[in-house]
């Protein structure tokens, strides 16, 4: 009988098997069953996979092993820490989960770790550089700029990593990445990461690369492919009427809603019974017994509606489910695809439908990079949602009271009209490609080049890592 493989069946050091263990791991997932021994042995890697599918632990564990191997630390005091590792990130978003995923492998081994990105000052970065790091996480700009005032030497590089280099030269970071390169020891391990392999990326690829292993893994959007999936671009207060509209089409027969919170599922719960609809919430605040009846009911039928949060997403498996309706996007996009995934169990197919305000347009945008499909935009909008919306209460109380009534047909008609021009007409347009939606609109660049993300956490200092100087405690 095929035994299940095991993070220590791979060759890790015993502290970063115990600290994926407690991050709570049970099994390599495929990319990391194929990459972490390739790695271990020092060779180069072209690693063909996108985000969800475990890549950054696909690195990151073999790279802290063999730092822990080498015998080059401990350093004595005075005796600064060089750069051993460089990852290199197009977004600082990516390079922060980044720098996360180095802190919790990497406890529990003492080596430093720092995160310099872009749009922030440079103070602490450079107070952190100064104190001396092993691992640095780094988008392309600000290393540059770290590296002309002289904070960074690159010349100890024994791992370079590129992560999403698809995404690196969409954003236009060919040049920054060709310098970098340039200043890194020719003698170093490689590894290069990219979703999708264009001609641009397999240059680079080979130029950087050295008779390097070729892994590849099924991207997570193998489970949207078999989705049907679309999007309705609908004002925020028309939401309801669109779903209740939704709810009464022909083969629409077990539904599941996902709300952004607990308070709007609840609140869509009410609505869509006001409106004789069986329904149900399920999330945190449900008790434990509350959730189990109601996934009962949906399961049985008795309900054929059940609204959720991404609280409750992952934990309901039901067979049979026909439609999965995006009330609101989620906040966390990987998300959408767990979401999705509930209606194309087993390997059958499903219906996934999406509802985009104005103010989601954002969030629809990284979904489509993330799937890298664009939705089938829906214009067979009833009536209603197609108009302007006549009052716009924030706290959607106007629902609530139109609920109450009992008015929410009006107008009564369900006929497939065009729509007017709504915000989807006037927003900034989503024009992808076939393949990849690389050219939708990009969020605006920082002084340094950078991709300048929401407000994140500031810069990080280096952590260390339990105990300092216990390298070669491995215990093989
Ligand atoms: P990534 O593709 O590196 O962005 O990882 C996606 C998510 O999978 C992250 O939230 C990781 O914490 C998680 N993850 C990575 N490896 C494993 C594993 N072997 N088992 C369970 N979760 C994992």
């Amino acid at each position: 009988m095929e035994s299940v493989l095991k993070f220590s069946d791979l060759g890790l050091a015993e502290p970063i098997v115990r600290a994926v263990e407690t991050a709570g791991y049970e099994t390599p997932t495929p990319i990391q069953a194929q990459a972490i021994p390739l790695v271990i042995t020092g060779g180069d890697l072209l690693g063909v996979a996108q985000t969800g599918t475990g890549k950054t632990a696909a690195f990151a564990l073999p790279i802290l092993h063999r730092l822990l191997q080498a015998s080059r630390a401990p350093q004595g005091r005075g005796d600064r820490r060089k750069i051993r590792v460089l990852v290199l990130s197009p977004t600082r978003e990516l390079a922060v989960q980044i720098g996360e995923s180095f802190a919790t492998y990497g406890d529990g081994t003492g080596l430093r770790q720092l995160v310099v990105f872009g749009g922030v000052s440079q103070y602490h970065q450079v107070k952190s550089l100064r104190a001396g790091v092993d691992i640095l996480v780094a988008t392309p700009g600000r290393l540059i700029d770290l590296r002309e005032q002289g904070f960074i030497d690159l010349s100890h590089v024994e791992v370079l990593v590129l992560d999403e280099a698809d995404r690196m030269l969409d954003m236009g970071f060919l040049p920054a990445v060709r310098r970098i390169v340039a200043d890194v020891p020719t003698k170093r391990q490689t590894l290069f990461f990219s979703a999708t392999m264009p001609k641009e990326v397999a240059t680079l690829a080979d130029s950087m690369l050295c008779h390097p292993q070729r892994v590849e893994v099924t991207p997570v959007a193998t489970t949207a492919e078999r989705v049907q999936q679309s999007v309705y671009f609908v004002e925020k207060p028309n939401k309801v009427r669109l779903l209740r509209h939704l709810l009464r089409q022909e083969g629409v027969t077990r539904t599941l809603v996902f709300t952004k919170t607990k308070h709007g599922a609840d609140k869509v719960v009410r609505m869509l019974e006001d409106s004789n609809f069986s329904a149900a919430a399920i999330h945190a605040n449900r008790s434990q017994s509350q959730r189990q009846r109601a996934l009962t009911n949906f399961k049985t039928g008795r309900t054929s509606v059940l609204v959720a949060t991404d609280i409750a997403a992952r934990g309901i498996d039901v067979d049979g489910i026909t439609h999965v309706i995006n009330y609101d996007l989620p906040m966390e996009i990987d998300n959408y695809v767990h979401r999705i995934g509930r209606t194309a169990r087993a390997g059958a197919s499903g219906i996934a439908i999406s509802f985009c305000s104005p103010e989601e347009r954002g969030l629809l945008t990284s979904i489509e990079r993330l799937i890298r499909l664009q939705l089938e935009q829906r214009h067979d909008l009833p009536a209603f949602a197609s108009e302007p919306p006549r009052q716009v209460h924030t706290t959607g109380h106007a629902d609530d009271r139109r609920a109450k009534r009992g008015n929410d047909s009006l107008p009564q008609t369900d006929a497939v009209v065009k729509p007017r021009r709504t915000f989807s007409d006037t927003a900034p347009p989503t024009t992808h490609s076939a393949r990849r939606p690389n050219n939708a609109p990009r969020r605006p660049a920082t002084p340094n080049g950078e991709f300048s993300g929401p407000p994140g956490r500031g810069p990080k200092r280096p952590r260390r890592f339990g105990k300092p100087n216990r390298f070669a405690s491995s215990g093989r």
